[in-house]
């Protein structure tokens, strides 16, 4: 019940998904949450629900990738609830996919914008809160996609590299200042992403049985199976890891 205990979190991307499940499991655990979203009737639903459970979350209207936005509710969040302890820099979007000479630069860009930029902005506007607090935690959702290849969605596979090495970049910086920072690497979960990945297929059907041969597991992963990775890396249970990768992904990666 109290692996977080009084500890304020913030989750970005949190109406849906991966960023539900992360938002459900750190309340349980006796955090503060903050879900924040751009889609605000899902957010401040999950909000609710969460309240309905006897624990603490608040909604707020959060696009990662405007730095003015960014700036006041992180702002907003501290004052609120006393600070900032935790980061779940989970807002991304899978983007086009299109071979990378087939793709325009306002298509690149609009992907980086997002998976880059928005984990840059947050990173940056929470350290102040994390410094004042004496330490904190950040993680940082990448992909099995910022690991190994595969042939489709380019910008994408950038974005996830690049949040892997900016993971360890910051890990390094902030140490001293007690504030770790982690990748965490899932394969395919089940969740309105790869939902709608799948969904312009001629197959879907197809398409989810091929995901699930990627596997050696043989299923995709449920949120919650990267929501517990989170939850361990935002608690003091991980006070010894700070630039590492923690990859969950029914084995994607083991060949
Ligand atoms: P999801 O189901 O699409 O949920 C992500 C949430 O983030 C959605 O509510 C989405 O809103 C929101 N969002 C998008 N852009 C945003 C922005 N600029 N600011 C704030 N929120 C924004 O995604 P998911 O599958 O849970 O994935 C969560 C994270 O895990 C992502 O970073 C993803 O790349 C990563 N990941 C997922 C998988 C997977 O298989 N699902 C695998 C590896 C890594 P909209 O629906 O309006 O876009």
């Amino acid at each position: 019940m109290n692996r977080v205990k009084d500890k304020v979190a913030i989750v970005t991307g949190g109406s849906l998904g991966i960023g539900r499940s992360a938002s459900i499991l750190l309340a349980k655990e006796g955090a503060k949450v903050a879900v924040t979203d751009i889609l605000d009737t899902e957010g401040n639903a999950l909000a609710e629900e969460i309240k309905a459970m006897g624990f603490v979350a608040e909604f707020w209207h959060l696009d990662t990738s405007n730095e003015a936005n960014v700036r006041e509710v992180l702002f907003n969040i501290g004052e609120k609830f006393g600070g900032i302890d935790i980061l779940v820099n989970n807002a991304g979007i899978s983007g086009i996919n299109k071979p990378t000479d087939e793709i325009t630069y306002e298509e690149w860009n609009a992907v980086l914008k997002i998976n880059v930029n928005g984990v840059f902005l947050c990173t940056k506007y929470v350290i102040p809160f994390m410094k004042a607090a004496g330490g904190g935690s950040i993680i940082n959702m990448s992909s099995v996609y910022g690991l190994v290849g595969a042939a489709d969605i380019p910008p994408y596979h950038a974005s996830k590299g690049a949040v892997r090495l900016m993971s360890k970049t910051d890990a390094m910086f902030y140490a001293k200042d007690r504030i770790r920072v982690n990748s965490v690497h899932p394969g395919f979960i089940n969740t309105p992403m790869v939902q709608n990945f799948l969904k312009p297929m001629t197959d879907p059907k197809e398409g989810l049985k091929l995901l699930e041969s990627l596997h050696p597991v043989g299923h995709l992963g449920e949120p919650d199976d990267i929501g517990y990775g989170i939850l361990y890396l935002a608690s003091d249970e991980a006070k010894f890891i700070t630039g590492s990768e923690l990859v969950i992904d029914g084995g994607y990666t083991a060949r």
